[in-house]
């Protein structure tokens, strides 16, 4: 993807506060943090989503993430992490280049959490049909 900048931040062409690299991935700062150490695993080869990144990448993408999810916890004595991924607008991803965030969070920070709704069991069973048609 000759136009994508995480590719070119992913291998380097562009600078980053780069905390990890391997061959197949680049860990980095994110430059709007929820909290300090807020890292972004971006694999280099462009994928631009769950939907479409092999997955082989995306495992050892995940490996990674549980890598520095430890390495900051560690190092930020932060109270808990969230391992975030977007995958289109309506979920929230900006930068359509996957990558899973890496976000230490602290007791109380109220950073972002989100809203449940309730089902009935019909409604429960309606929707378990409607995803398992086809298995
Ligand atoms: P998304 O919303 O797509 O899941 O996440 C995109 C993330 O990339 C955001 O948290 C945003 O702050 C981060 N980001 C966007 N542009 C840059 C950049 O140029 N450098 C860095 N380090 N992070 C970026
Ligand atoms: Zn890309």
């Amino acid at each position: 993807m000759g136009n994508c900048f995480f590719c070119k931040m992913a291998n380097g062409e562009i600078p980053t506060n780069t905390v990890y690299e391997d061959d197949d991935v680049r860990v980095i700062l994110d430059i709007n943090p929820v909290n300090p150490g807020h890292c972004l695993v971006i694999p280099k080869t462009h994928a631009a989503n769950i939907y479409e990144i092999e997955p082989e990448i995306l495992s050892k993408a995940m490996a990674v993430a549980q890598k520095i999810a430890v390495k900051v916890k560690k190092a930020t004595g932060c109270d808990g992490i969230n391992i975030l991924q977007n995958n289109e607008e309506a979920a929230g991803q900006t930068v359509f280049h996957f990558h899973i965030h890496v976000i230490p969070r602290k007791k109380d920070d109220k950073a972002f959490t989100y809203k449940t709704i309730s089902m009935t069991d019909e409604e429960f069973i309606n929707i378990k049909n409607i995803i398992t048609e086809g298995d």
